[in-house]
């Protein structure tokens, strides 16, 4: 799948000196949203049938022959399971299209039958809750061809090698074979063994334990055992000439994990280059999360033929070697297979976990400069549109699941404000507990959040109802001011969608002059709230959110103007003053939107309306001091006058 044309429409216009790593990576990323987008689209015929819902899979033991020359499949699928209730019959998914030749039972055939891609299967027995039991089902066919479908066969390279792989996507796995197509029951072990022509390679989950060959010399069957818990549609396979290589390293749970590469002959020298930097790419995940989630078997990659990648537990296929692919497939060996969400509403869990597991991934590799750029072009994308929510409101559309700018991008950026809002150590101390917690499981938003909460030591539900759940984002105007030693800043904030009433967020402030600079923290919780700070020197600018933390857009910082336009005037009289003062000026009322008045403490004053200021205002009780009267016109930035009482 080339996706290089559309890919290029999407790039940001301008670009710097590090444009062309820039450049690659965007591509990348494209690529993986589409290609992840395409790979779940066939789940919703799926969704939600309930099946194998009476019974929990311990372990599977499959047996596939396959031909890649050919699209068919046959094999026997053994289930050794655990009764959740009284039952006399299971249910599995299975595309209409296969056919079943077999279900063996206690050594006797048993009888079953076919309805809406389902296989219900009659037991001669009732099995109480809790009672262990195993089954065997032989089948064949062609599976499905609709839409991308989750078993392809292929060619690649200038000899038109043949391939078969599958994309197990979360509800497309029973096109091709009889499982429990659900987020709820992850087969806890599974032995896979591929029996194929000699010419061929079977790449699979887990390590190779044996490749035996057929006493004919024919064929050959290759056995993959994977001893930790897998979602059905990250199992998969995939059949044609491999060249295959290793590397390995020492995790940091002290043991040597390999890491081992499928990859087609002819793209043998790419492959090994881009494989290159996987074992620093595991240290690094390993140093910011946990050790390698699959670490006593392996981490490899089967090419494959799709543009993406698409991350087979403890075997991600790749249709390339490009550095952010790789990265972002490898982060969800512990963002997406050892923890994997339990609904698509929440798949954030997954991919915005992989996807800012990347760009810090990038950091770490190429600097910070390329981790801003990250930032900068992702809030651009993000905020292009004013509306959206992370947390997926209709799961009935693959596009919106899987949408790159909020499930992706957006999701990305919440992780990386949590992070600003809760610290560093707690930010990756709740992550790490909430992985280990959840680890060969399915999770929710509310697991991460309780855990984050528990590091942090505070409440998230205000920012996850905001950030998560609602939608849009904020844009703030900053208006300050400088008396002396004090700096007055108002913090104005508009937001995109009416679903945020307001975004409560401590927000980075960076004061320069003579040739000195500070940051300040504001924790805004309200509009046009108000900040009095002592300040040092003599203030040059102020820059909202240097570092990009805060997704936002469209903000200004307004220095207050202590001049009108040609022509218009306006002072207090007299100043000093110690009873009554008035406001002269030639502006007419109704172009005065109002008039507010702060102490030198930065504590605002009450003040009349604005015509009572042409008349006179009593300031006898006043404190001594110095005021701040600020007059904002409807059409204009607001004007400031040092007022003092005497
Ligand atoms: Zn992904």
């Amino acid at each position: 799948m080339n996706k290089i044309l559309l890919t290029l429409l999407l790039l940001p216009i301008t670009f710097t000196l590090s444009a062309q790593k820039d450049i690659s990576m965007y591509k990348s990323y494209a690529d993986i949203i589409e290609g992840e987008q395409r790979a779940h689209r066939g789940m919703l015929r799926f969704r939600g049938s309930g099946a194998g819902d009476n019974i929990d899979i311990d372990y599977m033991r499959s047996y596939w022959e396959v031909n890649p020359a050919v699209r068919y499949i046959s094999g026997t699928i053994a289930y050794h399971f655990k009764a959740l209730e009284l039952l006399n019959e299971i249910t599995l998914d299975l595309n209409q299209g296969m056919v079943v030749d077999s279900i063996v039972y206690h050594g006797t055939t048993v009888t079953s039958s076919r309805s809406n891609n389902q296989l219900h299967i009659s037991l001669p027995g009732v099995l109480r809750v809790g009672d262990r039991d195993s089954i065997a089902i032989t089948y064949h066919g062609v599976p499905d061809a609709t839409g991308f479908g989750s078993f392809i066969q292929t060619t690649h390279g200038k000899d038109s090698i043949p391939i078969i792989w599958t994309l197990s996507e979360p509800y497309g796995a029973s096109e091709w074979w009889p499982c429990k197509n659900s987020l709820t029951d992850k087969i806890d072990s599974m032995d896979v063994f591929i029996n194929t022509h000699v010419r061929w390679t079977a790449a699979s989950n887990g390590v190779m334990i044996s490749d035996i060959g057929n006493p004919s010399g024919m064929d050959h069957t290759m056995h993959w055992k994977h001893r930790y818990p897998i979602a059905p549609y990250l199992v998969s396979l995939a059949v044609t000439r491999y060249e295959v290589f290793s590397d390995t390293l020492q995790s940091i749970s002290g043991k040597m994990l390999p890491v081992q590469n499928f990859a087609y002959p002819e793209r043998l020298a790419d492959a090994m280059d881009g494989t290159s930097k996987v074992p620093d790419m595991i240290r690094f995940y390993e140093d910011t999360i946990a050790a390698y989630p699959f670490v006593s078997e392996k981490y490899g990659h089967a090419q494959f033929g799709w543009g993406g990648g698409m991350e087979h537990q403890t075997m991600t296929s790749v249709g390339g070697y490009n550095y952010g692919l790789l990265a972002h497939e490898l982060a969800h060996q512990w963002f997406g297979d050892a923890v994997t969400c339990k609904s698509w509403r929440d798949i954030w869990l997954n991919e915005s976990f992989a996807t800012y597991m990347t760009a810090l991934m990038e950091r770490h590799a190429f600097g910070e400069k390329v981790f801003d750029n990250w930032l900068v072009s992702t809030n651009a994308r993000v905020t292009n549109v004013p509306d959206g929510s992370v947390w997926v409101n209709d799961t009935t559309v693959v596009g919106r699941i899987f949408s790159g700018r909020l499930s992706y991008r957006k999701g990305a950026y919440v992780l990386h404000m949590l992070r600003w809002v809760l610290g560093d150590e707690a930010f990756f101390n709740g992550i790490k507990s909430y992985y280990k917690d959840n680890i060969g499981q399915y999770a929710t938003t509310d697991d991460l959040r309780s855990h984050l909460e528990m590091a942090g030591d505070t409440s998230l539900r205000g920012f996850m109802d905001d950030w998560f759940y609602g939608q849009g984002f904020p844009s703030y105007e900053i208006v300050y001011q400088q008396a002396d030693n004090n700096l007055f800043l108002t913090v104005n904030q508009t937001q995109s969608h009416p679903s945020v009433f307001f975004f409560e967020m401590p927000l980075p402030i960076k004061i320069y002059g003579e040739g000195q600079d500070t940051t300040v923290v504001l924790q805004n919780n309200y509009n046009h709230q108000d900040f009095h700070l002592p300040v040092s020197f003599q203030i040059d600018s102020i820059v909202f959110d240097p570092e990009h933390w805060i997704l936002s857009r469209d903000n200004q910082v307004t220095l207050r103007i202590n001049s009108l336009e040609n022509g218009l005037y306006c002072r207090l009289s007299p100043n000093p003053a110690g009873q009554i003062v008035r406001l002269q000026t030639n502006l007419s009322l109704a172009t005065i939107k109002d008039i507010r008045v702060w102490d030198i403490a930065g504590n605002p004053v009450f003040s009349p309306a604005p015509a009572r200021w042409i008349d006179g205002v009593d300031i006898s009780a006043w404190p001594v001091g110095t005021y701040l009267v600020e007059l904002t016109k409807k059409d204009g930035r607001p004007f400031v006058m040092k007022l003092l009482k005497e």
